[in-house]
């Protein structure tokens, strides 16, 4: 297993983390057996980093693990959990939830704790209700040991966020998709600037670039002369950024565990080659033509007066069209932009039409235009109706 260090606490963290959002499971449930059976056996050949989240598995998430970790495999860990903002309405909810998160963990401390999913509105209002006192308060208690946030909002936040308060570490979306979009290169390469680690999730940006591959991307690949998978190449790339210090990856098959984990042995930071690295641009740029608008992420529209996410609305929109499934998308455009998870709304049935963005936009996309179209393919009312289930599945409610 390959290591890599947190610069603040010298912890050796392995650099393929095990996210437990998306374990195998039996008639709607966690198969306890196999699950447990996979995280041990990820850790017995070195995984180190578990990370889990209140949502997961509409809150059993946490309560399995600290089933699974018992014998002796709590100690071989660092055990990341985190805030769910939603959850928390008053300074005393945080304290709250972190001890009903302790007693589900079955532990006495969290090493790595996060801030879940931050974006504008969440870090302002968390901000008010005196989130940093808290952080200070748990981090002095010993009930964490590091502090950090995961973060889906823009680069600009990103920042503000970062310069707020001595995190640890942080949490972003990262693949070579979405290389100009949230935090992106930009973000991950001020915070390793700053002393911080970085925790990449999505680094398949959802199982896009995994799994089936569009036919254009696998000849790009099978051209290249090496034998990879498609996750295989997207790992291999986020892992070759020096910055990045640990990539999660959502893992319930047997056969991925043991391929991310071969996989991660050597994809040492700026280990691939200029040929390797112009066959992923290509992939990138084949998954690209086939993007519904040209957004690269950059951000120069924003901030939109209605409070548009106009970068986030045509990321969603292009994952539907690169393959995405349309539950899976319509989900997170109802989670992330329609107020699901109580942050504020930024869908793109807020826009007024006024023009401002487009006349910003490098790509010359017409925005407002573009925009109707991602309301009537993601938003609505076929959205709105899933919500309730959605918010089931990520926004589970702090239960004992
Ligand atoms: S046209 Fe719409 S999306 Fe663009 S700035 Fe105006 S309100 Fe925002
Ligand atoms: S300015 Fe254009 S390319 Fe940049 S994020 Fe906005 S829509 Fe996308």
């Amino acid at each position: 297993m390959q290591y890599r260090h947190v610069p603040k606490n010298g912890d050796q963290l392995s650099a393929l983390g095990f996210g437990a959002m998306r374990l195998p499971t039996r008639r709607g449930k966690i198969d306890e057996e196999r699950a447990t059976a996979q995280i041990r056996g990820a850790i017995d050949r070195g995984v180190n980093y578990i990370d889990t989240a209140v949502p997961y598995h509409g809150g059993e998430s946490e309560r399995f693990l600290g089933r699974a970790l018992q014998d002796g495999y709590r100690e071989r860990v660092k055990l990341a959990t985190k805030l769910p903002p939603w959850s928390v309405k008053t300074r005393e909810d945080m304290d709250r939830v972190l001890d009903i998160q302790l007693r589900k963990l079955r532990t006495d401390r969290i090493d790595y704790y996060l801030l879940h999913s931050l974006e504008a509105g969440h870090w302002k209002r968390l901000r008010d209700l005196g989130v940093l006192d808290f952080l200070d308060a748990a981090l002095a208690s010993g009930k964490i040991r590091n502090a950090g946030f995961s973060f889906h909002g823009d680069v600009r936040t990103f920042k503000e966020i970062i310069d707020a308060y001595d995190w640890t570490f942080c949490q972003i979306q990262y693949n070579f998709l979405d290389e100009t979009n949230q935090a992106g290169t930009e973000g991950l390469r001020y915070a390793a600037s700053r002393g911080i680690a970085v925790m990449v999730m999505e680094p398949l940006r959802g199982g896009m670039l995994g799994g089936k591959l569009p036919a254009e991307v696998e000849e790009i690949y099978r051209r290249s002369g090496l034998d990879r998978s498609g996750a295989a190449w997207a790992l291999r790339w986020v892992w070759n950024h020096p910055e990045v210090t640990v990539v999660l990856s959502g893992m319930n098959d047997e056969r991925h565990i043991a391929e991310n984990i071969a996989t991660c042995e050597d994809a040492l930071p700026d280990s691939m080659t200029a040929d390797e690295l112009a066959t992923v641009d290509a992939a990138a740029a084949s998954y690209r033509r086939l993007m519904k608008v040209g957004c690269t992420g950059c951000s120069y529209c924003m901030p939109c007066p209605a409070g548009v996410n106009i970068p986030q609305c045509f990321s969603l929109y292009n994952t539907l069209g690169m393959g995405g499934s349309r539950l899976f998308t319509r989900g997170m455009y109802g989670m992330s932009l329609m107020g699901g998870m109580a942050g504020e709304r930024a869908d793109a049935s807020l826009c007024r039409d006024c023009g401002k963005c487009a006349k910003v936009c490098p790509q010359g996309i017409a925005i407002p235009d573009e925009l109707k179209k991602v309301g009537r393919t993601l938003g609505g009312l076929q959205t709105k109706m899933i919500l309730p289930l959605a918010r089931m599945m990520f926004s589970a409610e702090v239960k004992e």
